[in-house]
């Protein structure tokens, strides 16, 4: 898709959950997408492989912390002290098993200075986002009704997902983004916080499917599914391992 769009493909570490990342996990993806020849941007590439990159969320302190300080200029956003248990604890009965935790607004306003041990939310308008995802087609969310206020640093000073990946395509101008459906439900979200920060027109999205176990579940490496790696020393060759992976994965049965 992004050489008949004339795009480049950068490649960026998103390791802003620091208790999970580790810098022979980057070793390894770096290693694994030249292993299977896709064609990376360069500038991204040789960046990160040469010290502290803007395309590596980790290094990006200083511009998350920018952004954070404009956005908190415009007055929408507040400290909250809530954890994940208090937050269940007041959604109550309304949660049904598997359903996302609505954070319903607890400390919005409760004027709680920003600081150590506290956390960041940035308030979100009432309204249904819309959108045509170049897979699954017209789309509509209500990141109000799915997730209430957004979540942009944790109480132990991460920045979260949803913030890191917004502001990064904003200044990497992503247009395009493909990943899997399993995310599906953050665009409309991320649409809106991208709007908050200027962003006139939101990047396309594809959402594409993914590689499920027999169970159903989603392929990963705590269910012990085999890993890129494996695949490669069985002596697959790169080739192989994508048409395998277009072909739905049945791996076990190569
Ligand atoms: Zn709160």
């Amino acid at each position: 898709m992004a050489a008949s769009l004339g795009a480049r493909v950068i490649l960026r570490i998103e390791d802003h959950d620091r208790g999970r990342s580790r810098p022979e996990y980057e070793k390894r993806i770096l290693e694994d997408l030249k292993w299977l020849g896709f064609p990376l941007d360069p500038e991204s590439l040789t960046s990160l492989e040469s010290g502290p990159s803007p395309f590596r969320q980790q290094d990006s302190e200083a511009h998350y912390q920018g952004v954070l300080d404009a956005l908190a200029d415009t007055g929408l956003v507040y400290g909250c002290t809530c954890s994940r248990a208090m937050i269940a604890e007041e959604v109550g009965d309304g949660i049904v098993s598997g359903q996302e935790l609505r954070y319903p607004g607890t400390c919005r306003d409760r004027g709680i200075p920003l600081g150590s041990g506290v956390g960041i939310r940035v308030r979100l308008r009432d309204e249904v986002v819309t959108f045509k995802d170049r897979f699954l087609g017209d789309r509509s969310q209500r990141p109000a009704r799915q997730c209430g206020d957004l979540l942009i640093r944790d109480r132990n000073g991460n920045w979260t997902y949803q913030f890191c990946v917004t502001v990064d395509d904003l200044r990497h101008g992503v247009t395009l983004v493909v990943r899997g459906d399993d995310l599906v439900s953050s665009t409309g979200r991320q649409i809106l916080l991208a709007r908050l920060l200027g962003r006139e027109s939101p990047p396309t999205f594809l959402h594409h499917p993914l590689v499920y176990n027999r169970e159903g579940v989603k392929l990963s490496k705590r269910d012990r599914s085999v890993t890129l790696r494996e695949l490669r020393e069985k002596g697959m060759s790169a080739p192989e391992v994508i048409r395998l992976a277009r072909a739905g994965g049945r791996w076990r049965e190569v």
